[in-house]
């Protein structure tokens, strides 16, 4: 792979469609590190300034600007790989929540090389919404509190995430159905980005 752009799938889709726990579960699997922007965002000091702005912007259910979140995210994500956190040479970078505009996507392209992008379909904006309502109480998140900051996130998902998809060639672009259990999505996942990590990554186990 080349020696500054790290090899990555995109998860994409709505809000509430579930990249962050398809995410997580993925993450958990030898050959893949996931990182979503919404968690790194999370993991700042809310009195810290890029803090402060995060939130200004996320409890409204907008997007931060491009400039903080790609200064917070690319700072965050060369800590793991400093750590060897992330290990760029073994694991296929699993984004979630980033790019969410053609602006990031086009910055992204000096850090990361988009190998397949996993878009999760699920036509029903109501479930999804059920689902984030859920989510709010859970995890007690500011942006989903509020019927109308959640909606606030779909309109802004239709009118700037959603072209990103044309962004990226269509043959590198696979649909995946959103709908049933967290394992039958994984299943669905499973088959479209494993053939990808073994084409990119070799994976032996160490001999005893
Ligand atoms: P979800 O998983 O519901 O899509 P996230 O946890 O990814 O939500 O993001 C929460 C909020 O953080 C977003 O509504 C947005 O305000 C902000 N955010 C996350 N990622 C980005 C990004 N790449 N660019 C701009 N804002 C972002």
């Amino acid at each position: 792979m080349s020696s500054t752009r790290y090899e990555s799938i995109l998860l994409f889709g709505a809000p509430g469609a579930g990249k962050g726990t398809q995410g997580h579960i993925l993450g958990q699997i030898p050959g893949f590190f996931h990182l979503s922007c919404g968690d790194v965002f999370r993991t700042l000091d809310i009195n810290s300034p890029d803090g402060r702005e995060i939130y200004e912007y996320s409890s409204r259910g907008e997007l931060v600007p491009d400039a903080t979140t790609i200064k917070v995210w690319k700072r965050h994500l060369d800590a793991l790989t400093v750590l060897s956190v992330y290990k760029p040479y073994e694991d296929v970078l699993i984004l979630d929540g980033i790019p969410r505009n053609r602006s990031q996507a086009k910055i992204l392209e000096e850090h990361v090389h988009v190998l397949q992008i996993v878009h999760l379909v699920c036509p029903d904006t109501e479930a999804m919404i059920r689902r984030i309502r859920r989510r709010a109480i859970r995890e007690n998140r500011a942006d989903d509190a509020h019927e109308t900051v959640i909606r606030k996130r779909f309109e802004v998902y239709e009118a700037e995430t959603r072209p990103v998809l044309e962004y990226y060639p269509k043959s590198s672009v696979s649909d995946v159905d959103a709908i049933g259990s967290p394992a039958e999505v994984l299943l669905k996942i499973l088959k479209c980005v494993v053939p990808v990590q073994n084409a990119h990554f070799r994976h032996e186990l160490p001999e005893e």
